[in-house]
Formats: C-alpha cells, structure tokens, sequence
C-alpha cells in the first residue's frame, strides 16, 4: 500500500540472570531450581520491614565483565532506585533496580547481518536489578482459582541489556541472542541452560507506524517466533488500511500468538526513587583490572586457523562454549588427524540429534565421541552406520540405560563394513541386476537415477554397511562396461 514501508524494526530487552552463587542483596543461594518453593528466603528477599540489602560484589564484577566484553562505557557514577509497583511476585512493593543512572551505557555487540557480513547493533545501556519471585497460576491465568508464589527466585541478580533499535528481521534479533548468549558464556558469568535464565521484551514498528512492545518471551526460539507473528499481524493490518496501535502485547508460547494486554497494564507510573538503603557505585576504575577471556569472535578465527575449520562450522563450533571445549576435548588426543571429520560431525549431525532429544552436550562423553570418529575415519564403519552407532548412543544416555563403546554397539548391531573388495560384492551386484531389470535397461540408456537406485538396492541388501562408491563402480562396470 502506498505510503507504508515494510522495513522492520527491532531492539530488545534482555534480562539474564547472573550466575553468582548468592543473591544480589543477601547470602541466600541462588541454586534453588531443585528445591522447594520458598526454601531459599530470608528477611532480606522476603522484604520483611527493617531488613537491610547488601550489595553482592560479584555480581557487579560480573556485570562489568559484561561492559567490557560489550564495549560499554561505566559511568563513574550510577545508583540503585526503587521501582514501586504493586503485584504479589513482588514481596517488598518496590524492585531494587537502576533507573537514571545504570552501570554502563554504550557498546555494541556484533552480528552476522542476513546480508552476510558483520553488522554492529548498538547497544543503550546495561543495568542491574533483582529478580522478582515466581508465580504459578493453577489453571490459567484468566481463568485459574488461584495462583502460588515462589520467592525463591526473588532477589536473584540480573542484569538488563538494552539494545538500540538496530535489527532488520527477526531472524536478526535471534542472532543478536545467541551471539550475546555465547558471549556471557565465554565470560563465565552466565548459564544459557538453567530454566528461566533468560527474559526478553521485544520492540517490534514497521517504519511509519507505531511500535509494538511483545513482554517476556521466555526462550531463544520464542523471540524470533514472537517477532515473526508480529510482523505478519502487522502487515496485514496495514495491507487493510488499518493502523497499528502502540501497545504492550504477551507472547503465547504454546500458541506461537501474541495477545494483547488489558490496557490497564500499559498505564505504569512506578515513582522511582534512589534507594535509601544502598549507596551509589562508585567503580569505573575496576575496568582496567578485568582480563577478558578469549570470545567467540576470537575463537572463530583460531578454530579456523589452528583447525582448518570452514567459515560456517567456526560458527557453529564457536556459538555455544558447551559445543566449543567439546570439539577442542574430541579433537585433542589427535588434532591434526581429528579436526576436519570432527567439526564436520559435530556440526552437522551431533548437534541436529541433540536438538531432536532436546539434550545436552553435557550428557554425551567426549572420549566415545572421539572413538566413533575415529572408527568412522579408519572405515571400520560408514558415515550411515556412524549415525546409527550415535543415535544408539544417544538414546542410552537419554533413558538413562546402560552406556556402551561405540566398539561394543557395532560388534552388537553387526555394523562392521563389509569388505569393499569386489569380490566380495559382486554377488550383490549380479543380484540386484538380476531382479530389477528396467532399472538396468534405464541406467544403460544414460538414466543415472536408476544407477543411484541400484545402488540404493545394494546399500539395502548389505544393510548400509558397504561404501556407496564402491558400489556405484562396481555397477558402471557391469552395466554400461565402463571403468569409473
Ligand atoms: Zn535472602
């Protein structure tokens, strides 16, 4: 429609907890995923009148780390303000949070751009907050009887990375996720697989139209997914000459849908006010005193010069720290003779079976990965039945059964290869010619779907355990009297 754009616009808010070993103003632990509700409280995070915060230093050096692995400038000074607003996650009435003055703004985090190519996306600020505790609806939230609440996880220390509104797609936004995922990983400070860890708001316009907030998306496909329906929804509104309306919207994960919020919830006033109880920070000078560690960019670079790593597998071996130690770990018995099939089957079968199982990397043991790699690489088995003997793998880990060598898998299952001599094929070759003859006919007439069906035929009748280029030979041989 004329006069409407379709350029999309996209920043985030991304909230991340730290991963300190207490809370951000009492000694509480924050290890409390497996506890009780309200196990892991004390007067401090249950807001109980008099009780007094201490600031965590840790997590404030982990937040600088944060800054400067970003490029952010800490201001010389910033402050801790009350938000004050009412709903029971929120035992004390007030979230200790900054406001006016954060830890550092500025920065930038840089992103495969979908035109290929790095792409900076600037970043506003990075600021420190508590968590508030967790509510549980029974039913659902229009229409439960009641809710529970978890203070648990009130008083966990987050921080809050707010990004200019300098992503193009939503596949961009998930982009900057994992690239700033990886980058707290690497920095020690955050763990990407612990529930709950990551919450992002999305601000999502189509230049000339107003801005859409999506709130508190709670998983890394859940973003693009969120951001996805909204540019949809929107565009069609304005396809029909209709307007898009600034609002606050909720995502519906299970629905893939946003809905949105009861206007009510769009009208915040939250009267912040400096904390009275903490005095403002005063820590620029500790920057120079932090060493950063290697980072994903840095690693990409060495896996591609040390390993001979391809652009893309660098990228994917370096995304997630999990997957980076683990190809290093496999490869390191033997790295020159390790690095190429072992970046080539993490990358592009282990992590896909992974995801599948929606397993961790954490379950699989690099030495029986190495072993399979190996015997895939000596031809003991092929590629077809190397993911069998993984998937095996896997499934064991997975059901908690039993773990087996990949050695001892393939003596069970017979998956050893079968001697590729001509001898010992030709069998199966005259065989399989024997009983398709059409397939014969075509593949002597030039039709080479009919050799890749032949072959296909052989592959069945060794059980994938024989070398498909051995076969497709073998078959141009004795079909179109052909050496290959
Ligand atoms: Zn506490």
């Amino acid at each position: 429609m004329a006069g409407t754009g379709t350029q999309i616009i996209v920043g985030l808010e991304v909230h991340c907890q730290l991963d300190t070993k207490s809370k951000l103003f009492c000694g509480c632990s924050t290890d409390y995923r497996s506890d009780a509700p309200n196990t892991h409280v004390c007067p401090v995070c249950l807001g109980l009148p008099g009780a007094m915060p201490v600031l965590n230093k840790r997590s404030i050096e982990y937040a600088m780390r944060v800054a400067k692995a970003l490029n952010c400038s800490v201001l010389q000074k910033s402050e801790f303000s009350r938000k004050n607003y009412f709903y029971p996650d929120l035992d004390k009435a007030y979230q200790i949070t900054q406001y006016d003055k954060p830890l550092a703004e500025g920065g930038y985090l840089e992103i495969e751009s979908d035109e290929g190519g790095e792409k900076r996306v600037r970043l506003t600020r990075i600021h420190v907050e508590e968590d508030p505790g967790r509510l549980v609806h029974m039913g659902n939230a229009e229409r439960g009887r009641y809710s529970l609440v978890d203070y648990n996880r009130a008083g966990i220390p987050l921080i809050e990375i707010v990004s200019e509104p300098d992503m193009r797609s939503p596949r961009e936004a998930r982009k900057f996720l994992n690239k700033l995922r990886a980058t707290l990983e690497y920095l020690g400070v955050f763990d990407s697989e612990k529930e709950g860890s990551l919450r992002v708001d999305a601000n999502i316009s189509i230049v000339g139209s107003e801005r859409v907030e999506v709130k508190n998306i709670t998983s890394y496909k859940g973003v693009e997914k969120a951001l996805t329906f909204e540019v949809t929804r929107q565009k069609n509104l304005l396809r029909r000459g209709q307007k898009v309306d600034r609002e606050t919207r909720h995502f519906l994960e299970a629905r893939g849908i946003t809905q949105s919020a009861r206007s009510k919830e769009q009208e915040h006033d939250y009267r912040y006010f400096p904390e009275p109880d903490l005095r403002p920070l005063h820590v620029q000078s500790w920057v120079d005193g932090i060493t950063l560690p290697e980072l994903p960019d840095a690693r990409r670079e060495r896996f591609m010069v040390q390993y001979g790593c391809s652009v893309n597998h660098a990228r994917t071996l370096t995304g997630e720290l999990r997957i980076a130690n683990f190809y290093e770990n496999v490869v390191a018995p033997d790295p020159k003779g390790l690095a190429t099939p072992a970046a080539t089957w993490i990358a592009d079968t282990l992590i896909g079976e992974l995801n599948y199982r929606s397993m961790s990397l954490d379950a699989v043991e690099c030495g029986d990965f190495t072993a399979l790699i190996r015997l895939i690489k000596e031809g003991t088995i092929t590629d077809k039945s190397g993911v069998e003997v993984l998937r095996v793998m896997l499934d064991q880990r997975l059901n908690n059964q039993p773990c087996e060598t990949p050695a001892a898998i393939i003596q069970r299952l017979d998956l050893g290869k079968t001697p590729s001599d001509d001898a010992a094929l030709l069998p199966v070759i005259s065989e399989v010619i024997a009983q398709n003859p059409k397939a014969v006919e075509d593949y002597r007439n030039g039709v080479d779907a009919s050799g890749n069906f032949l072959v296909g035929q052989a592959m069945k009748k060794t059980r994938g355990k024989s070398d498909p280029r051995v076969l497709n030979r073998l078959f141009l041989k004795a079909v179109r009297n052909k050496e290959a």
